[in-house]
């Protein structure tokens, strides 16, 4: 624990992922406002974090996350689906993909359309540009000057350029900003890279302020319970190195625990469901019946392809080149460990009809799965690339739900993908929209044979290989949803205040009343940083003008 050590402070912020790390920076701005951090994983010293190529370690070994699966998922050929979460300093920032999209701007102004004020696209973009640094330099979408690094991929492999090419032989545009004046089309994929490092939320917002007095972490500590007095949240209660312990919050206390465990400790606290939490012995104090409910992910399938030659991959997969590449990565920041084999994304329309992309399209050009090898003890695996196609607005609903009243047992997670049969009807066209991609010009060089789901596949076949290979892209969101005093489904206001109680806030993926077309991460940054502003009642920033269409 660094800091003062007191047992009170201003404000109080369980969880430092992507949203908690921004408002630890961000609140502690303010040198008068005494603020502690509480996060239940460690420090994020673990160099594979800091290593961009890592995330080959990380995710497959499930390093630093807790551990969470669904529940059979009974469209999904009953499979428990993985379901990665990050428990440690910058929560999922510090295990992610690292891809940078904002989403399409008719998100914002849908949530606006529904009530929401103040989360119109012309008003969250001045915070997406406040949070971030752009390789390319300040203009009207992009920051330069925030604490977040963004770059274009920087990974060499000419398969990568022609994906792109090959998406506009299939008539699709390329810009060359998605984040910009239009999403639509094939780019090179941002990330969240600096200096060859990953640039997550604890790197680009925490470690930066840890010198302030003001500001305290307390890692190893698990919340447990939302201490409340009367209407009003006045603090926390939590374990940390085996013993129980209380900290009391004098204006806030704001959850930043993430998709699955902020509806966790409000249900732990009696903020729920006041139908079911007496089922495991919870006394009701606020009746939400919203927590938990409205889960939303971006579902997909990664489609698989022989490679013609051998990859630069490949040949970097040989022992001794991995070892290298590692260091290099480590000590300098650079070289082929530097980056992800990702390289380039798309954003498309399903039909022309369609108003906004509804699919995106990851590009990897890595064989799926992949091992390092020494010849001849260790064969390579199969030269190969893959795209991976996602749903970008599904509309199967899933839930979390107490499995226990103890705050150390997991919840239950009910994702329902492909409950809604048209999430499985979109996705099979995406599937359509790779093979014609893939079959154009600028790939032939390059593609010897699609092997998943198969070039012979019928639509049986691929029904069966959407149920039996289809995962979530790790974009839940949801479980505690921003809505106007109307909708009772709404767990928070736009203010994201919890309805029905004084003093408590929730500020991370869980507030996003709907999908956004794209990845998660950037949004949620943009609330955090939104959030900070109006947890300290500051004027929000001016809405952007933007050019004409
Ligand atoms: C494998 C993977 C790949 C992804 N790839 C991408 C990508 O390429 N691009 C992208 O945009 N998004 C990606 N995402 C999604 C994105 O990273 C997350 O949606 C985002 O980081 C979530 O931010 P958050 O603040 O809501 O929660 P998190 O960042 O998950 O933070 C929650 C924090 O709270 C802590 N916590 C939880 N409960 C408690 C408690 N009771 N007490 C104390 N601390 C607690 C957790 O340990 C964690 O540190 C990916 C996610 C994963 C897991």
């Amino acid at each position: 624990m660094s800091g003062t050590g007191t047992t009170e402070y201003d404000y109080v912020i369980v969880g430092a992922g992507s949203a908690g790390c921004v408002l630890a920076n961000r609140l502690s701005e303010d040198r008068l406002a005494r603020v502690l951090v509480l996060e239940a994983g460690g420090w994020d010293r673990d160099p594979w974090i800091h290593i961009p190529l890592g995330i080959g370690k990380i995710f497959p070994e499930r390093l630093h996350d807790w551990m969470y699966f669904t529940e059979p998922e009974a469209e999904a050929a009953g499979r428990r689906i993985e379901c990665a979460r990050g428990k440690v300093i910058g929560g999922s920032s510090s295990i992610n993909v690292m891809a940078y999209v904002r989403g399409h701007p008719s998100d914002y102004d849908r949530w606006a359309g529904a009530g929401l004020a103040g989360w119109s696209y012309r008003e969250v973009l001045p915070y997406f540009r406040r949070a971030e640094s752009w390789e390319d330099g300040a203009n009207v979408y992009r920051g330069a000057s925030g604490p977040l690094g963004v770059q274009r991929s920087k990974y060499r492999d000419s398969i990568i350029g022609a994906f792109i090419e090959a998406g506009r032989a299939a008539g699709h545009p390329t810009p060359r900003d998605y984040n910009g004046a239009s999403q639509d089309g094939f780019s090179s994929v941002q990330q969240t890279i600096r200096g060859g490092r990953r640039c997550s939320a604890a790197v680009a917002y925490l470690r930066p302020a840890l010198g302030r007095a003001n500001l305290t972490v307390e890692t190893a500590a698990l919340a447990t319970r939302i201490l409340i007095e009367g209407k009003r949240a006045v603090g926390i209660e939590y374990t940390h190195a085996g013993r129980r312990k209380t900290v009391r919050a004098a204006r806030d206390v704001i959850l930043a625990g993430g998709v699955v465990n902020s509806p966790q400790l409000l249900m732990l606290s009696g903020i729920g469901d006041a139908r079911a939490l007496p089922a495991l012995g919870l006394a009701p104090l606020v009746d939400l019946p919203g927590v938990g409910r409205n889960l939303q992910d971006h579902i997909s399938v990664m489609l698989t392809y022989r490679r013609k030659g051998t990859s630069p991959f490949q040949k970097s997969m040989r022992y001794d080149r991995l070892a290298l590449a590692i260091a290099e990565a480590r000590l300098f920041g650079r070289g082929r460990a530097s980056d992800v084999p990702v390289g380039a994304t798309a954003f498309l329309r399903s039909a022309p009809d369609v108003k906004v992309p509804d699919l995106q399209l990851l590009f990897l050009a890595a064989p799926f799965p992949t091992r390092p090898y020494f010849r001849p003890l260790v064969k390579p695996s199969p030269d190969g690339f893959g795209c991976r196609v996602a749903v970008l607005r599904p509309e199967s609903r899933g839930r979390i739900e107490l499995a226990s009243a103890d705050p150390t047992a997991p919840v239950r997670i009910f994702a329902n993908f492909f409950a809604a049969p048209g999430d499985r009807a979109l996705l099979r066209v995406g599937i359509e929209k790779v093979r014609e991609v893939m079959a154009q010009a600028p790939l032939l060089p390059y593609l010897a044979a699609e092997v998943a789901p198969g070039a012979g596949a019928d639509e049986a076949a691929i029904d069966g290989f959407m149920r039996k290979t289809a995962v979530s892209v790790h974009h839940p969101i949801g479980t505690c949803r921003m809505g106007r005093a109307s909708d009772e489904g709404a767990v928070v206001d736009p203010e994201l205040r919890v309805r029905g109680i004084d003093g408590l806030r929730v500020v991370d993926g869980s507030v996003l009343p709907d999908l956004v077309g794209g990845n998660v991460n950037a949004p949620i940054l943009m609330i955090a940083e939104k959030a900070s502003d109006l947890i300290r009642g500051r004027a929000p920033l001016v809405p952007a003008e933007l050019p004409a269409a």
